[in-house]
C-alpha cells in the first residue's frame, strides 16, 4: 500500500484534529507546522469556547457549516473522556425580550429541527426561565432552550489533541512559518519554511486567518478572507453572580450576539463584541473602549445582575476569519493534486472541528483516491495533568508526602505546584517545543490566569524556568520572539531579592 506524506499548515484546533485523525492511519506520515512557538495561539486561544448545539445555522446558506457543527458537538462528547480535556454540557438559553424575538426564536426552532438538533425547544414559562438560569433578565418573556450546548477549554483542547497526535506518531515543527508551496507537473511537492523545504505529497491548509495567503501559494484564489474582532470581560473567579446557564440574545446577520458564560475554569465571562477590520489587520488583537463598552450594556441586558467592574481581571480579543465564502471552504483538489483547503473557519469552527477532521480523511479517500490502512495500536487516550486544584485536601496530603514539589505552591490564585509547573515543561518538550514560554506555562496549568494575573507568580515562574532550562532570566519570553518578560537583569534582580 502507498506511503503518503502528509503536511498540515496550522496547529489551532483544525489542525490539530486533522492530526489526531490522520495519526489512527498507518500509511500517512503527518506533521504539522506552526509559525508560533506553541499549540492555538490563533483563533483557538480567542473566542467564546462554546460547542454549539447548531440550531442557528442554516442548512440553506451554509449546509456544510449546518452539518459539521451539529455532528462536531456530538464527537467532542468523545474525544473530551479519550483525552481527559476541560469540558461541561450546561445548555444554552436564546433569550426572547418582544414577541417579535419570540418569532425569530421559533425560526430557530425549525432550524433545529432542520439540522437535528436535539431537545431544543421553546420556554414562556417565566417560572421555568428562572429555575434554568437563576440570574435570568427580568425582561426576559421567554427562549429557546438547547439542552447540548457546551463549553470547552479551547487551548487545553488543542494541546491534548497534539499530545495525544504526537504519541500516535506525528511531528509537530513549532516556530515553522510556510512561505511557500512547491507544485510540479499539477502534483503537490511539499511546502517551503523558514525553516527549509518540506517534501509533502498532500498539503492540508488549516491556517486560520491567513488560509487565503496559503491557498494563493498552492495558485488557488478561491476566498478572501478578513478579520472580525470580538472583545470580551472576564472577571475574577470569585465575582458573583454567575450564570448556570450558556446565556446570550437572538443573533444578528454577522454575529451570534453577546455571551454570559461561567467558563470550565469557574470565570464569568462576558463577550464578544463584532467589529469588521480590514483584511490586511489580521494581526490587530487590541481592545477598544468602545468594544468593551458595547459588551458591558450588551451583558447587562441579559443578566439580573453583573458583578461589579472592579471584579474584572481581563481584557481581550480575539479575531473570527471570516470567508468571502461565508460558508466553511473544505475542498481536495486535482490541480494542484494533494492541495486540500480547510478555510474560512469561522465560528463554530471550535465545534465542528472534530467533524471537520473527518470530512478531511473522507475527501483524502473519495476526491484524492487515497486508501488507508488503519493502525492497530492507535492510543485513543491521553491523561492530563495532576491538577491541584482539582484534589481534595486528603489527596493533596498523600501527594505531597510521594512529590514535595506538589507543596510548593507558586500561583496562589489557582492553585498551581512548582511541580506542575516543571510537568508542563516535560510535555512542551516531548511536542517539540523549541522556546518553553511563560504563556506556554499558563495555557497548561493555568498559573498566571488568577486574581493577579500573574504579579506574584510570574517571577516565581520564571525563576523556576530559569533553573531548570539552564537559561538567564531575562531570556524568558511572555510568548517568544521579542516580548521578553525581563528588560535586562536590573528589573529581575531586584524583584529577585523579594521573592
Ligand atoms: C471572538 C470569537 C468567538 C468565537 N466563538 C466561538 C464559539 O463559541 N464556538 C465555536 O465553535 N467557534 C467559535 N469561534 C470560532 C473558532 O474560534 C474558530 O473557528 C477556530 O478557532 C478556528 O480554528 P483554526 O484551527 O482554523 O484557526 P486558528 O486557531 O487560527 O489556527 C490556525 C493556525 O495556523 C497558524 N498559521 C497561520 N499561517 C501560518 C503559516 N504561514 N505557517 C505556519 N502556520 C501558520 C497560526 O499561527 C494558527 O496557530 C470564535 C472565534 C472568535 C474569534
Amino acid at each position: 500500500m502507498r506511503e503518503y506524506r502528509v503536511v498540515i499548515i496550522g496547529a489551532g484546533i483544525v489542525g490539530s484534529s486533522i492530526a489526531r485523525v490522520l495519526s489512527m492511519y498507518e500509511n500517512l506520515r503527518v506533521q504539522v507546522v506552526e509559525k508560533e512557538p506553541d499549540v492555538g495561539w490563533g483563533a483557538t486561544k480567542a473566542n467564546t469556547s462554546i460547542l454549539h448545539p447548531g440550531h442557528e445555522e442554516d442548512p440553506d446558506r451554509h449546509p456544510v457549516r449546518a452539518r459539521l457543527c451539529v455532528q462536531g458537538n456530538k464527537i467532542w462528547r468523545r474525544w473530551i473522556k479519550e483525552l481527559e480535556i476541560p469540558a461541561k454540557f450546561p445548555g444554552e438559553l436564546m433569550l426572547a425580550f418582544n414577541d417579535e424575538d419570540l418569532k425569530r426564536v421559533r425560526k430557530y426552532i425549525d432550524l433545529a429541527r432542520r439540522n437535528g438538533v436535539p431537545g431544543v425547544r421553546l420556554i414562556t414559562d417565566r417560572e421555568e426561565l428562572e429555575q434554568l438560569e437563576p440570574n435570568v433578565s427580568e425582561g426576559a418573556i421567554g427562549a429557546l432552550w438547547a439542552p447540548t450546548a457546551g463549553q470547552i477549554n479551547p487551548i487545553q483542547a488543542t494541546i491534548a489533541l497534539i499530545e495525544n497526535a504526537v504519541d500516535n506518531g506525528v511531528m509537530l515543527h513549532v516556530e515553522t512559518k510556510v512561505i511557500g508551496i512547491r507544485v510540479e507537473k499539477g502534483l503537490v511537492r511539499g511546502v517551503e519554511t523558514t525553516r527549509g523545504f518540506i517534501e509533502a505529497d498532500i498539503v492540508i491548509n488549516a491556517a486560520g486567518i491567513y488560509a487565503d495567503e496559503i491557498s494563493k501559494m498552492a495558485g488557488i484564489d478561491e476566498l478572501r478572507i478578513h478579520p472580525r474582532r470580538g472583545e470580551y470581560f472576564v472577571f475574577d473567579p470569585l465575582a458573583e453572580p454567575k450564570v448556570t446557564r450558556i446565556i446570550h440574545p437572538i443573533p444578528t446577520p454577522i454575529t451570534k450576539g453577546v455571551y454570559v458564560i461561567t467558563t470550565t475554569e469557574g470565570n464569568l465571562m462576558i463577550g464578544p463584541s463584532a467589529v469588521d477590520l480590514p483584511e490586511h489587520a489580521k494581526e490587530d488583537k487590541s481592545t477598544t473602549l468602545e468594544g468593551l463598552n458595547y459588551v458591558w450594556k450588551e451583558a447587562k441586558r441579559l443578566v439580573k445582575k453583573l458583578p461589579p467592574r472592579t471584579m474584572i481581571i481581563r481584557a481581550f480579543a480575539g479575531l473570527r476569519p471570516e470567508p468571502s465564502t461565508g460558508d466553511f471552504v473544505i475542498k481536495a483538489y486535482d490541480d494542484p493534486w494533494g492541495f486540500v483547503n480547510v478555510a474560512g473557519i469561522r465560528s463554530p469552527g471550535l465545534t465542528s472541528a472534530p467533524a471537520i477532521a473527518y470530512h478531511v480523511r473522507d475527501l483524502l479517500q473519495e476526491k484524492l483516491g487515497v486508501e488507508l490502512k488503519g493502525k492497530r495500536k492507535w492510543n485513543p487516550y491521553r491523561k492530563d495533568m495532576v491538577r491541584l486544584r482539582r484534589m481534595k485536601w486528603k489527596e493533596m496530603k498523600t501527594l505531597v508526602v510521594k512529590e514535595p514539589a506538589y507543596g510548593w505552591v507558586i500561583c496562589e490564585c489557582m492553585r498551581v505546584s512548582a511541580a506542575e509547573v516543571l510537568e508542563a515543561i516535560e510535555r512542551m518538550r516531548r511536542i517539540g517545543i523549541r522556546t518553553i514560554t511563560l504563556d506556554g506555562i499558563k495555557f497548561r496549568t493555568l498559573a498566571l490566569m488568577g486574581r493577579c494575573q500573574g504579579s506574584f507568580c510570574r517571577i516565581r515562574i520564571a525563576l523556576l524556568l530559569q533553573k531548570r532550562l539552564g537559561v538567564p532570566l531575562w531570556s524568558i519570553t511572555i510568548r517568544g520572539g521579542d516580548t521578553r518578560y525581563a528588560m535586562g537583569d536590573i528589573k529581575c534582580l531586584w524583584r529577585k531579592g523579594r521573592t
